[in-house]
C-alpha cells in the first residue's frame, strides 16, 4: 500500500483576455504549468500558485516570474509514514477503513488496539465521538506499524497519547507516555523480559485464554515460578513446541507456553525448573501467524487467570539519555501529526 497523500488542488484556470495579452498569459501560463508539474511530480506541499498579475484597465500584463521552487520535501513521505485521522461513528475497523483505505484498514485496526487496549476496553468503551489520530508506516505483505497514537477518549475525558520509540541500548522498540513510561505494564516474574509489543490481552475482547508477546524467534522464556514439567508438546499441529508447567507450592498455577522453539530433548515431564530459570526460547510453530510467545495461566480446575492480574505489574520508566533521546523522538512525530487536539 502506498501512504495516502494529502490531494492537491486544480492548477488555476486560465482566463483568456484580449488578444493584446495573449503572448504574456501563455509566458505567465508556462511559468504556472512548469510550476505545477513540478509539484504534482515531486509531491510538494501545498502552496498558492504564483499568478499572473492583471492590471484591469491598463491593458498590460506583467508576468511575475516565479522563484525556483525550494526542494520539494513533505515531511511525512520523508518520514516514510502515513496519517489518518477518524472520528468515531461506529466500529473502529470502518473508521480506519475509510480514512486509510481497505488495504490497510482493518490491520491498523488490530494493531492500533493494541494500544487503545491500555487506556479502555476494547471495543465497548470506544465511543462515539472520540477521535484518533494516528502516524503508521505501511509495509508490503506485513501489518503496519503505528508510531504514534492521539485518542481522545470521552470514556476517560483525556488524550492519551503514546509514541513507539527504540532507547539506545534497547533490543526492541516499545511505546512509550510523554512523560517517559511505557505504555505498557510489565510482569513480575514475567516469562520474558525482552519483547517488542504484548499483541493480546484477557481484556481486548478476542475471547483469548493467553497473552501474545511479540519477539523475535529464539528470544529467551523463563519459568514465572518454582515449577515441574507437566507436560510436553501436545496438540502439536496447533500449539507447536510446547510446555506446560506445575506451579510447586503457593497457588500450584499452570502456566503454558506456545509456539516456541524446538525445546531440547532433557526437558521433560517431571524435570524440576527454578523461577525465573530459561527453559525455552520462543518461536513461531504451530498454528502461529508472527514469532511470539503465547502465555496462558490457568487454575487447577481448568479456570484461566489473567497474568496481569495473577503477577504483580510495573511500569518502566526511561531517564537519562534514553529519556532525552525519547522526548526528540515525540517532538518529530508531534510535528507530523496535527496540531494538538484542545484539552489536557
Ligand atoms: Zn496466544
Amino acid at each position: 500500500m502506498r501512504p495516502s497523500l494529502p490531494t492537491l488542488g486544480e492548477p488555476p484556470k486560465r482566463r483568456r483576455f484580449g488578444s493584446v495579452l495573449l503572448v504574456s498569459l501563455i509566458v505567465g501560463g508556462a511559468a504556472g504549468g512548469v510550476y505545477w508539474w513540478k509539484k504534482r511530480t515531486g509531491a510538494l506541499p501545498l502552496q498558492p500558485p504564483p499568478v499572473a498579475a492583471v492590471a484591469p484597465d491598463a491593458g498590460t500584463v506583467a508576468a511575475v516570474a516565479p522563484a525556483p521552487p525550494p526542494a520539494p520535501v513533505d515531511p511525512l513521505v520523508a518520514a516514510g509514514l502515513a496519517r489518518a485521522s477518524v472520528k468515531i461513528e461506529g466500529p473502529l475497523e470502518t473508521a480506519l477503513v475509510q480514512a486509510a483505505g481497505p488495504g490497510v484498514g482493518p490491520a491498523l485496526a488490530q494493531v492500533v488496539t493494541r494500544s487503545l487496549v491500555w487506556w479502555v476496553a476494547v471495543p465497548n468503551e470506544i465511543l462515539r465521538g472520540d477521535t484518533l489520530e494516528l502516524l503508521y508506516q505501511p509495509r508490503e505483505g506485513e501489518e503496519p506499524l503505528v508510531h504514534a497514537v492521539r485518542f481522545m477518549s470521552n470514556k476517560t475525558g483525556q488524550t492519551h497519547r503514546a509514541y513507539r520509540f527504540q532507547a539506545p541500548g534497547d533490543t526492541q522498540p516499545r511505546f512509550y507516555l510523554p512523560n517517559g513510561e511505557e505504555l505498557e505494564l510489565r510482569l513480575e516474574s514475567s516469562p520474558m523480559d525482552d519483547y517488542e509489543q504484548v499483541t493480546s490481552l484477557l481484556r481486548d475482547g478476542r475471547r483469548h485464554k493467553g497473552v501474545d508477546f511479540k519477539a523475535p524467534v529464539g528470544t529467551p522464556v523463563k519459568a514465572p515460578f518454582t515449577a515441574v514439567i507437566k507436560r510436553k508438546n501436545w496438540n502439536f499441529s496447533g500449539n507447536g513446541n510446547c510446555l506446560e508447567l506445575e506451579e510447586l507450592g503457593g497457588k500450584r498455577r499452570r502456566a503454558l507456553f506456545l509456539h516456541l522453539s524446538e525445546l531440547p530433548r532433557e526437558l521433560k515431564p517431571g524435570t524440576r525448573l527454578s523461577a525465573g530459570q530459561v527453559i525455552a526460547a520462543s518461536g513461531n510453530s504451530g498454528r502461529s501467524f508472527a514469532p511470539h510467545l503465547h502465555y496462558q495461566l490457568m487454575t487447577q480446575d481448568d479456570r484461566v487467570l489473567d497474568p496481569f492480574d495473577s503477577h504483580r505489574t510495573w511500569r518502566r520508566t526511561l531517564s537519562g539519555e534514553q529519556r532525552s533521546a525519547l522526548e526528540a523522538e515525540i517532538r518529530r512525530l508531534d510535528s507530523l501529526l496535527s496540531p494538538p487536539v484542545a484539552g489536557n
